[in-house]
Order: structure tokens, then C-alpha cells, then sequence
């Protein structure tokens, strides 16, 4: 295990208090109660040795994006966490890991196994293969609770970009109600690159608004990333997704 003082375990400590800093002051500035909004901190890319880092900083929710990376990651972390190799492990403060990249179907039973949410569900199959396998891994003992979803929403209809359209957003959320091992936490929005910033978080909390007015139950909204967390603690997020401004640019990975 790395050494708490390491060069890389300092700068993300420096970063990551900078970073914590901004978003109690987006909390507080938006008049929310401290601690409203979670951080995810997304490690796609980087190490467990990394992982390993931040949980000794303190922190215990992260975001990944790609299988079968993830699944490795998450395993290799939970193995060290699980031997208890940490100053003082609290057993109620394990750490968690969600899902914020697409899923495909036949990754949908490995996914299952590690992640506490799935961040990006936006078409029926994708709702499907989850059911299908968070069931199979409570059933296997490989989780303990139902698998969290959250709805991806296009706000501006680019199939690129993945996402609902917000006409067939009701139809996919009453799709997640009804699975038993599913449970519906709120929706998940990724701003637009173009066009106006602002415009596109006030589209956002138009369109949390009116969900969580028909679905009470499933009031959480994951939006804002490094370059626009403020914005988006201000429309509303209650988990910000932040990776570059924590962890540093991501090494370029061919796919
Ligand atoms: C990579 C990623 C992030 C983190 O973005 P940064 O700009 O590096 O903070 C957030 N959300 C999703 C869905 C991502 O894929």
C-alpha cells in the first residue's frame, strides 16, 4: 500500500480539498443544508492505487464509466478494504462505487455486482438487462440491496450523447418502478456542450421539477462535473460527478 505522504497522495489531497471547498460554498450559496450534495469522485482511467489514495483522504463514493476496467478496480479496492488494511475502518463506512458510463446489455451482470447505482439508464433494454441481472446477483448473495437507477435525460435530443428524451421519460421511469430489484433514485443530466450554459441548467431543473412531482420517491439529481458544478448545485444536483479537477486530465486510452 502507497504511504499516506506519496507526491501523487499530496496533490490529490490538494486537490480534492479545493474541489470539496467549491462545492460547500455552491451549497451554501445556493441556501441548501452543508452536505446536500454529494461528491462522486470519478477515477475512470486512473489506478486503484489511486482509489486506494482517496479512501485514505477520506473518501468513499466514486464514479466509473467502463467495463470490464471497473469491475477489476472495484474488486482489487474492496479486496485491500476487506482485510482491513486501513487506520480505522468503520464497517458502516464502506466505500461505494456507481456506474456513470453507458451500459451494454451483455455487461449488465457485471456491472450487477459492483455498483451501488447506474447513473446512465435511458432505453427499456438497458432497464431490462439490469433487472435481469441485479436479480440474478441478490439472488447469488453478490449484493445486498436493489440496484439504484438513475435516469439519463437528453436535453437536446443528440443520440450521440446518449439519453431519454423527456416525452418518453415518464414511460422509462414507471418501466424502473416495476422491477423488483431496481430501484428508481431520480435522474442524471450531462449539459450540452453547445450552446448557453445557463439555459441548459434551467432546462434541467424544469425537467427534475416535474419528475419529482410524479415520482416523490426518486428525487436525486446527478449533474455538474469539474467545469460546472456551481451551475449545477444551483439547478438543483444533489451528487456532483467530478474527475479532471480531482484526479488531473485523463490519459488518452484508445477505446
Ligand atoms: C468522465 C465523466 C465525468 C467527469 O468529468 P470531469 O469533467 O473530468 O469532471 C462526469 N460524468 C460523466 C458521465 C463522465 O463520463
Amino acid at each position: 500500500m502507497t504511504g499516506s505522504s506519496d507526491a501523487r497522495t499530496v496533490e490529490l489531497g490538494d486537490r480534492l480539498a479545493a474541489v470539496r471547498r467549491r462545492l460547500d460554498a455552491a451549497v451554501e450559496s445556493a441556501g441548501r443544508p452543508a452536505g446536500s450534495c454529494e461528491l462522486l469522485v470519478v477515477t475512470k482511467f486512473f489506478p486503484a492505487d489511486d482509489v486506494r489514495r482517496l479512501l485514505q483522504l477520506g473518501e468513499r463514493a466514486f464514479g466509473e464509466s467502463r467495463e470490464p476496467e471497473a469491475g477489476r478496480k472495484v474488486a482489487s479496492v474492496l479486496r485491500d478494504w476487506e482485510l482491513g488494511d486501513w487506520e480505522s475502518p468503520d464497517p458502516d463506512d464502506v466505500p461505494v462505487f456507481d456506474m456513470i458510463g453507458s451500459v451494454q446489455s451483455k455487461k449488465a451482470r457485471s456491472v450487477a455486482r459492483w455498483a451501488r447505482a447506474v447513473h446512465s439508464v435511458d432505453r427499456p433494454k438497458v432497464v431490462d438487462a439490469l433487472e435481469r441481472a441485479a436479480a440474478a446477483a441478490l439472488d447469488d448473495g453478490e449484493r445486498a440491496d436493489r440496484l439504484g437507477i438513475l435516469l439519463q435525460v437528453s436535453l437536446d435530443g443528440d443520440p450521440q450523447r446518449g439519453g431519454v428524451v423527456e416525452a418518453d421519460l415518464t414511460s422509462l421511469a414507471e418501466q424502473v418502478v416495476d422491477a423488483h430489484s431496481l430501484r428508481l433514485r431520480g435522474l442524471m443530466v450531462i449539459a450540452p456542450l453547445h450552446g448557453d450554459p445557463a439555459h441548459w441548467m434551467a432546462e434541467t431543473a424544469r425537467v427534475h421539477e416535474a419528475f419529482r412531482v410524479r415520482f416523490d420517491d426518486a428525487a436525486e439529481l446527478s449533474a455538474g462535473m469539474s467545469g460546472d458544478m456551481e451551475a449545477a448545485v444551483a439547478a438543483g444536483s444533489t451528487c456532483v460527478r467530478v474527475g479532471t479537477a480531482i484526479m488531473g486530465e485523463r490519459p488518452l486510452v484508445s477505446q
